[in-house]
């Protein structure tokens, strides 16, 4: 992109797109509710582009990424540019077409929703089947290249890659068996081209194709389809092919051979990728960007080492460039909207707008070469890490699980339980906005929420569940509040990143030793129990869980951060086994999440992982019953992770799949309580005892009867009471019903 051995060019792969104060959120809720049309809509959208290109035209970047904008995700957007829309989604209106797609409507249902990469970003699944006819469809791309041309900018449009694209669909329903998506990387790359060559008439010099999905482990089928798409495509547009998350690896080679122009590498997480070059003879012509501005955390960059970084790239290229990692997606937009922030903490961070500045300033070979300060002394915990130092090896390891269930009071054959949340009602919420707005004084908030748990428990022993829980009313998140109660952790005030479509999540910032002050649970666990003659969950948030979804400090490995969460979370456990709570569970949704996208580093990973959770959990009695709940039926290769994690219960979805996911448990060897969740609670479905009898008597046909636990498939926060009371109640009936069966 660069002619001159002397100059670097700056950018950034692309940019956040819900707005610097959610605007996005706004308008297509206000959209999705009738209250704003289509017209309204779209120069809403065009308001936030175009402060998307205030910010990145005034940052001084040497191209600018285009087409990055979305009204909900980016793959939907990939789907209608190859006009690969399935065919119960279209619509008179595209409008009313992709949100359909998204969202579902009266006659269809949506697209799945699936994490994208290890991140807590969600996109739409394409649906792909050898009949989809894909047409090339560039009119998105091209307007919003000619947006940032119009305003003098050197623009590059950015397109979702056709091997990711694939990669990253699921076959539809109407595909034969064995069929894969990227069966049809053939019949896609022209369509591909065909809108290359559009943005290149149109006068894009360069056009950025995201491959993402080349950041983990490829094989020989999916290499070639790298290379046939890559010969094609790079003969009509110069392309800057991206990862992101974690180095080529394996498709560099191939990717260079295939004659693709530039390179954006994430020298955050894949520096081995610059090994790789120097041992193949690159062409100097080769343009490479060096991602080395984390596009995923909010630490300053530490210019000092990425300039050294930008040298030795130098050695290999005369068109060298400095970039984010990753798009800016994954950061909030603004560190000047945190007012709060003590000065030690926002002087060591950079969101987006920050971030473009530090791109630039890297290319700029005279800017000053700035070091992170060292990090405050109170940042350090000596007692934690003391504490840390003489855990003995062996610290995470309980008595063995035959000996713990004999200990463990006796329950109903088939207990019946639920994940921990229940309705988090409008007026929950109210009282909640009204108190962080000062307008509700403690005392009076406590009392709500304590006469919250109150009915909870009234309405479990009604319905005649085994297990209570004391709903977690006082909670706003899962991870929120904890990071609230733990020193170490800082929250923000508009620090959003997009989670999927109009939802926004505020991640804590864990940017100290964890240190816990004082009991963060009991108090609501306990006053819960004191209310009932049946045994109360304690409930937590497990360490992986709150890793995942904080903005986690990059000065340690993750391993050690995780060992100090755990170490405050073993605290909470013994105070509330103290208080005479005797079934814990710590919840990790996550555990999946943070899974590394290479296989290499996938042990590694379960090793510290599951030891920070058993550290969190084996400091109680064998009385003490240890429960966790995973969100999701698709273990993959977490499965093995879970046995490891030795906990006496596991909860885990299951309705869906239909109890298969107990034949895949079974098989990895896990052999202790499971709680196959018999009721989709993502749906306002409530389903029949017949139904969820089904589902147990499969569920005790697959494994012993004496290990299964009866509970939905997860937490009742989003549904209602209309829907969980009659659904519990058939949930208990259909436990009794089974029971009898087995008797
Ligand atoms: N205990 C949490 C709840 O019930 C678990 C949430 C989750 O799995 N994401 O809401
Ligand atoms: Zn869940």
């Amino acid at each position: 992109m660069n002619d001159s051995k002397q100059t670097v060019h700056a950018t950034v792969l692309g940019y956040p797109r819900i707005g610097a104060d959610r605007e996005l959120k706004r308008a297509v809720e206000a959209h999705w509710s009738g209250r704003l049309d289509e017209a309204g809509l779209e120069a809403a959208a065009a308001a936030i582009r175009s402060q998307m290109l205030d910010d990145l035209a005034s940052a001084g970047l040497d191209s600018v990424p285009t087409g990055v904008f979305s009204l909900y995700d980016h793959v939907l957007d990939t789907v209608v540019a190859v006009d690969a829309l399935a065919p119960r989604h279209r619509r008179e209106s595209e409008t009313a077409a992709y949100f359909a797609a998204a969202r579902g409507d009266a006659e269809a249902a949506p697209l799945e929703m699936t994490k994208w990469f290890d991140t807590n970003y969600h996109y739409l699944v394409p649906e792909i089947g050898p009949g989809t006819a894909f047409r090339a469809r560039p009119g998105k791309a091209l307007a919003e290249y000619r947006e940032a041309v119009g305003r003098g900018l050197n623009a590059r449009p950015v397109l979702l890659g056709p091997v990711s694209f694939l990669l990253l669909a699921k076959a539809s329903d109407d595909a034969p068996i064995g069929f894969e998506p990227l069966d049809r990387i053939g019949d896609l790359v022209p369509v591909y081209a065909e809108i290359l060559s559009a943005l290149a008439e149109a006068g894009a010099e360069w056009v950025q194709l995201d491959e993402p999905a080349l950041c983990a482990d490829r094989g020989a089928v999916e290499l070639e389809a790298v290379r046939t798409a890559y010969e094609r495509l790079s003969s009509i547009a110069e392309l800057l092919v991206t990862g992101g998350y974690g180095p080529f690896g394996e498709s560099l080679p191939v990717l260079l051979e295939s004659g693709v122009q530039g390179l954006a590498l994430d020298l955050v997480r894949g520096g081995v990728d610059v090994d790789v070059l120097e041992s193949l003879n690159v062409s100097r012509e080769t343009f490479i960007s060096a991602g080395v501005v984390d596009g995923r955390n909010i630490w300053r960059t530490d210019l000092l080492a990425a300039a050294a970084e930008l040298e030795r790239l130098h050695r290999l290229t005369d068109r060298l460039g400095v970039s984010s990692s990753c798009s800016l997606l994954h950061v909030p937009v603004d560190l000047d909207a945190e007012t709060e922030l003590p000065s030690s903490l926002t002087e060591r961070l950079a969101f987006a707008r920050q971030k473009l500045r530090e791109v630039v300033s890297l290319a700029e070979a005279d800017a000053p070469r700035l070091q992170r300060p060292p990090a405050p002394d109170d940042w350090h915990s000596e007692t934690v890490r003391a504490r840390l130092d003489a855990l003995p090896e062996d610290a995470d390891r309980r008595v063995d699980y035959a000996e713990r269930v004999a200990a463990q009071d006796e329950l109903p054959p088939l207990p019946t339980t639920t994940i921990g949340s229940f309705p988090q009602t409008a007026e929950l919420r109210r009282a909640r906005a009204a108190h962080r707005r000062g307008l509700m004084i403690d005392a009076d908030y406590h009392a709500r929420m304590k006469a919250e748990v109150a009915a909870v428990i009234a309405e479990q022993e009604k319905l005649g569940v085994d297990v209570l829980v004391h709903g977690e009313p006082e909670r706003n998140d899962m991870v929120q509040y904890f990071a609230e109660q733990l020193t170490g952790f800082a929250t923000t005030a508009a620090g959003w990143v997009q989670s999927y479509g109009s939802r926004c999540v505020r991640p804590p910032i864990l940017y100290a030793d964890v240190v816990r002050t004082g009991p963060m649970t009991v108090e609501w666990t306990s006053y819960a129990q004191s209310l009932t003659d049946k045994p109360v969950k304690g409930m937590l948030t497990g360490p992986v869980t709150i890793l995942a979804w904080s903005f986690v400090r990059d000065d340690q490995p993750l391993a050690d951060t995780a060992e100090q969460v755990a170490l405050a979370l073993r605290d909470e456990v013994a105070d509330l086994e103290a208080a005479g709570t005797a079934i814990i569970q710590v919840d990790e949704p996550a555990l999946r999440e943070l899974l590394p996208l290479r296989r290499d580093g996938r042990a590694a990973y379960a090793a510290w992982a599951t030891r920070a959770f058993r550290i969190a959990t084996s400091g109680v009695k064998p009385e003490t019953a240890i429960h966790t709940h995973l969100c999701y039926s698709e273990f993959g290769d977490v499965i093995d992770a879970i046995a490891e994690l030795d906990a006496d219960v596991t909860s885990i979805e299951a309705s869906r799949s239909k109890m298969e996911v107990l034949a895949d448990l079974d098989r990895a060897d896990y052999r202790r309580g499971v709680g196959p969740g018999v009721w989709d609670i993502h749906s306002p479905r409530v389903p029949s005892v017949e139904e969820m009898a089904a589902s147990l008597r499969l569920a005790v046909a697959a494994v012993d009867p004496r290990r299964i636990w009866v509970n939905p498939d997860c937490g009742l926060k989003t549904r209602r009471y209309e829907e969980v009371r009659p659904a519990l109640a058939n949930m208990v009936e259909a436990a009794r019903l089974v029971r009898s069966e087995l008797a």
